[in-house]
């Protein structure tokens, strides 16, 4: 029998959220070599409803986000997906999440993975004190964006740098240019038989 609330929770998994608008290459990078690193069992993609500090007009709407995060992550057997956020819908803070799932999966020690761009944002996270009692958070490097000193307990994770994001990605659809090798072949399949970004105004 485990002593503590820590010690119940044995199996190690990665929490990747984002809004994957759409998911790239740079997300699957990252999910990867976090789970292989830190022996993660599950790297779990999780999308957003709404992200509490962006813009969001910008973002298509969340059953396409999941059908592209659902091929993305095709064919790893380490990862898999979580649809709490979408399903609770409204603004999706990591905080509540947080608290349903330790409370769905009692076993689960989770990592929270986030690029470092969000790591310089991680003291504006509703309730993030209590956030960090929930989860770990691990960051990962990100082109462009200098390596962030954290009041937090963070652990880092070196990745190959891919300079890849979501932003680029659909100004790059909207003026017609590849997006080959930079999302899966499976996504951009669907983004072009739906017609997704393309219009510039929305990107
Ligand atoms: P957008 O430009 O719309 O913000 P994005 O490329 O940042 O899109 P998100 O869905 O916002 O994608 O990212 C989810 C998580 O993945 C965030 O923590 C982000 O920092 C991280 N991330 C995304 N792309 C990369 C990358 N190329 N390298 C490292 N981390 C990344
Ligand atoms: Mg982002």
């Amino acid at each position: 029998q485990p002593e503590t609330e820590l010690e119940s929770r044995s199996v190690r998994v990665g929490l990747l959220g984002g809004t994957f608008n759409p998911p790239h290459l740079g997300h699957l990078v990252i999910g990867e070599q976090v789970a292989r690193q830190l022996e993660l069992e599950k790297v779990y993609f999780m999308p957003n409803a709404i992200p509490p500090h962006v813009d969001h007009k910008e973002a298509i709407a969340a059953v396409d986000r999941v059908k592209m995060v659902q091929a993305a992550i095709q064919g790893n057997s380490l990862f898999d997906f979580e649809l709490a956020e979408v399903e609770r819908g409204g603004i999706s803070y990591a905080y509540d999440t947080l608290l349903t799932l330790v409370q769905k999966h009692p076993n689960y020690e989770y990592y929270f993975i986030i690029g470092a761009d969000e790591v310089a944002y991680l003291p504006t996270w509703h309730r993030i004190d209590e956030l960090m009692q929930l989860t770990h958070f691990v960051g990962v490097n990100r082109p462009g964006v200098s390596a962030p000193k954290s009041e937090f307990p963070i652990q880092f994770v070196t990745v190959p740098d891919l300079d890849i994001s979501s932003t680029d990605l659909r100004q790059k659809i909207a003026h017609h240019e590849s997006v080959r090798y930079l999302v899966p072949d499976l996504v951009a399949a669907y983004i072009f038989e739906k017609g997704l970004y393309q219009d510039d105004d929305r990107n």
